[in-house]
């Protein structure tokens, strides 16, 4: 019997495993490795690490944490969990393991536009989130975005920062339709716009080129997509934790202290934020430590 199970060992769950490994909690972390920026060959805006390697990043936080004698590691997809008693057994690399609580930090999982050529530049041309990319891109860059739905007029607006007027394009891709209102900001900020649908994409880093349904092409320095989410697994469904919805998906509801609206059942990191980073998901992922350890001494109103 564990006192703690962490389903996902990246920079969330690390950060919860590290917090309750320092408690002298006995910890098992199940890990399926499959990072959300493991398509990218550097990490941003991380301090003291930034420009690291997503993979150097998680590396050292998995020694740091592996260190704890009372941290077991688990390489394994998690698939069943059922509540048992005031605790929970989950079933992962072919063994049920019994906790009294639970940390959902599985992450998310972005779901692209379905654009032949998209996959393959994801993390290279092709990016989420100008505060992770934007920068290194270089001044004076021809970036677009690509719209999923109505959210892509604040997307638009933002990427339009990090370059200079008239070098941002929205490409509206039927996704959405814009306003008068929002016209006139596109118009004040220089922000083009294309309405024909996206075809295609292809070209080589550092270029991308967009292809048009109308056979039209454009070329771009970089392309951003407000990408849908999900959170993997279907622990929410088992459990019987209520998900929050953003703009672009759905996540894990949580209080301050990051318990789910399952008592015993805490989420972090991406999983359970509106909108992810790597500083986001260490700072929640501890927040789910101190939470879960807490919730092991006092009763659920004072933790
Ligand atoms: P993740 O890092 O996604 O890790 C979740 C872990 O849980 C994975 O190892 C996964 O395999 C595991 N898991 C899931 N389900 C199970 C299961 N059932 N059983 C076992 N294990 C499971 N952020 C930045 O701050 N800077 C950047 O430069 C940056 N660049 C990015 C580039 C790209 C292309 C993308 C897509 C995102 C980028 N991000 C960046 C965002 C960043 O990747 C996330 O915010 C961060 O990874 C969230 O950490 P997390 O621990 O919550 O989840
Ligand atoms: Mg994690």
């Amino acid at each position: 019997m564990f006192d703690v199970i962490i389903v996902g060992g990246s920079y969330a769950g690390l950060a919860a495993a590290l917090q309750l490994g320092r408690a002298r909690r006995s910890v098992l972390v199940v890990d399926a490795g499959l990072r959300r920026n493991r398509f990218a060959a550097s990490s941003h805006g991380f301090l003291g690490q930034d420009g690291q390697a997503p993979q150097a990043i998680s590396a050292k936080g998995r020694a740091e944490v592996s260190a704890y004698p009372s941290v077991r590691w688990l390489e394994a997809t998690a698939g069943q969990v059922r509540a048992v008693g005031d605790g929970f057994a989950l079933r992962a690399g072919g063994e049920e393991h019994a906790s009294r609580r639970l940390i959902l930090a599985t992450g998310v999982v972005d779901e692209l536009p379905a654009v032949e050529g998209l996959t393959e530049r994801w993390g290279k041309t092709v990016f989420h989130c100008p505060y992770c990319h934007g920068y290194e891109l270089g001044e004076g860059r021809r970036l677009a975005v690509l719209a999923t739905g109505p959210h892509a007029f604040h997307q638009a607006v933002l990427i339009s920062d990090w370059t200079a007027p008239g070098l941002t394009t929205l490409l509206l891709h039927d996704a959405y339709e814009p306003d008068d209102a929002e016209l006139r900001t596109f118009a004040a900020r220089g922000i083009r716009i294309e309405r024909a649908r996206v075809a295609r994409v292809g070209g080589e880093a550092p270029q991308l080129d967009v292809r048009f349904s109308d056979g039209r092409e454009l070329t771009f320095d970089g392309l951003f997509i407000s990408s849908r989410t999900h959170v993997p697994g279907s622990f929410a469904e088992q459990l019987g934790c209520e998900l929050a919805q953003s703009p672009v998906g759905a996540f894990y509801q949580t209080d301050e202290t990051k318990e789910t609206t399952v008592p015993g059942v805490f989420a972090c990191g991406d999983a359970a934020l509106p909108f992810g980073s790597v500083t986001f998901a260490v700072a929640d992922g501890a927040r789910a430590g101190f939470g879960a350890h807490r919730s092991l001494l006092f009763p659920r109103a004072e933790h």
